[in-house]
């Protein structure tokens, strides 16, 4: 695998500054600022050995937990997250968003009892060429995980065991028949990522549901290992495979490996899964690292609120611009439901990517509130990069204006963990908190940020790329 990690490190020494809204971390969360893990015991010493040239000496190898307090639910969402949403729902309170979104949840075709499984035994999403099947199928395994973890979680809050059965039905239903993910294209790993990101966590929330047979779960977890970790692994390990360099598959596809990974470690309680998804996120070579995600540092918004930084997919359109702060939001929540503090790694950089993407794609009064965006040049696949072809290769100058405004659930999820865990100030969060605000309406009216299956993200495919239901679990007030 070629090693891009001497400018990685580089990048990675720089940022020692303090924190402005990092802290106070809580209890048991894993610092990660670059030589001073926190949770970890230091080993002096020049990384793996296999640095060439000078520069790293500063760089000391990261201890990572040998293990992890797995208090279940602990993958996107938690007990108390649950908690909240079961005392908005008895309020009954028609002004507060947790409820009206858990009104428009409970309109999901994905949400109901009824709802049933269409497994098959050879998943294609991409070129079906030579797979036995005559064209691209994950439109089932898409829209079955989205109503396996639906299900799962109207369970969890209403406690109407119809809902668990239903979903345990469809867990059931493909563990049984399906046998594996392929295509003859690598757009199979967009699938092994969103949907076992999904399935696993639909999983978390049933593992203690005893309508659950203990040979159907067991038969559950030797399917994900087989059919979706293997694929996870091999996509993060690889980075895509031979011919391609370690960058050439953009943020999103290792970012929804990564989430995969860490929602099925949750569930199996895999330590090594989850330390897998630590150390890539922390130190990567792939785009799913977050100085790869978030290239270059961040800098103060021109118009005085907080920092913003583009990320790796700004310049290339905003329809994945969006996707990676949705996959790389929920991969923060899982890590920091089990201690590992994403969020406020490297000084808050993902608030940074999350304010530069918020402030160019959100329209608080219907129309955008900037003209331009600042922008330093990147370059993507270009000679030397060590893709074999790089007829692909693009030289990004400006922020993209193509697909500008694109919405994706995730924003009360950014705004809640920055401004209540992090007490960011309101300039800190500034654009994040606009765009939530402006999911929270559909057409003026108060229906709350969804996912799939509600009437803004409906059925297309992109409404099953995140989880969502972002102001249900996560908005804990303006
Ligand atoms: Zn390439
Ligand atoms: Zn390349």
């Amino acid at each position: 695998m070629k090693r891009t990690i001497l400018s990685i490190l580089a990048v990675m020494t720089a940022l020692v500054c303090a924190a402005s809204c990092s802290d106070p971390l809580k209890d048991g969360v894993v610092d990660l600022t670059p030589n001073n893990p926190g949770g970890g015991t230091e080993q002096p010493g020049g990384g793996d050995g296999g640095n060439e040239g000078g520069g790293n000496t500063g760089n000391q190898e990261f201890q990572y937990p040998a293990g992890y307090d797995f208090v279940h639910p602990c993958a996107l969402v938690t007990a108390d997250d649950i908690a909240r949403v079961k005392t908005s729902v008895a309020s009954a309170n028609a002004s507060d968003p947790v409820y009206v979104s858990y009104q428009n949840f409970c309109k999901s075709p994905y949400a109901v009892a009824s709802y049933k499984a269409s497994p098959v035994e050879t998943i294609v999403r991409g070129d079906a060429t030579g797979t036995g099947v005559s064209g691209e199928n994950y439109g089932n395994i898409m829209r079955d995980a989205s109503a396996a973890y639906q299900l799962a979680l109207r369970w969890k809050i209403s406690g109407e065991t119809k809902y668990a059965d239903a979903s345990v039905a469809v867990l059931n239903a493909w563990a049984d028949k399906c046998k594996k993910i392929t295509a003859n294209d690598n757009n199979q790993y967009l699938c092994a990522g969103f949907q076992g990101y999904t399935l696993g966590n639909a999983a978390e929330l049933l593992r203690d549901y005893e309508g659950w047979a203990s040979n159907d779960q067991n038969d559950f977890k030797t399917w994900l290992r087989t059919v979706w970790v293997a694929k996870n692994e091999w996509f993060v390990d690889n980075k895509g495979g031979s011919g391609t360099c370690d960058l050439h598959y953009w943020s999103n596809w290792e970012l929804a490996n990564l989430a995969s990974l860490m929602a099925i470690g949750i569930y199996l309680e895999d330590v090594a899964l989850v330390n897998k998804v630590y150390r890539n996120f922390r130190e990567g070579t792939g785009s799913g690292a977050i100085n790869n995600m978030i290239p270059y540092d961040p800098i103060p918004d021109p118009s005085g609120h907080g920092m913003i930084a583009q990320s790796m997919e700004s310049g290339r359109d905003q329809g994945h611009g969006t996707l990676v702060i949705s996959m790389c939001a929920e991969l923060c929540q899982m890590a920091w439901n089990l201690g590992i503090d994403f969020w406020g790694m490297e000084d808050n950089k993902v608030l940074a990517m999350c304010q530069y993407t918020a402030k160019y794609n959100v329209k608080p009064t219907g129309t955008y509130i900037c003209t331009t965006m600042p922008f330093t040049p990147y370059s993507y696949c270009q000679p030397g990069c060590g893709c074999n072809n790089q007829s692909h290769g693009a030289e990004h100058t400006v922020v993209s204006e193509a697909g500008r405004g694109t919405i994706r659930p995730g924003w009360d999820l950014i705004y809640s963990h920055y401004k209540y865990e992090k007490n960011c100030s309101d300039d800190e969060v500034y654009y994040v908190k606009l765009f939530a605000e402006q999911l929270r309406y559909t057409n003026g009216s108060l229906t709350g940020d969804g996912g799939s299956g509600d009437s803004r993200y409906g059925s297309a495919s992109g409404a099953f790329d995140q989880i969502g239901w972002g102001t249900m679990m996560f908005y804990k007030g303006e």
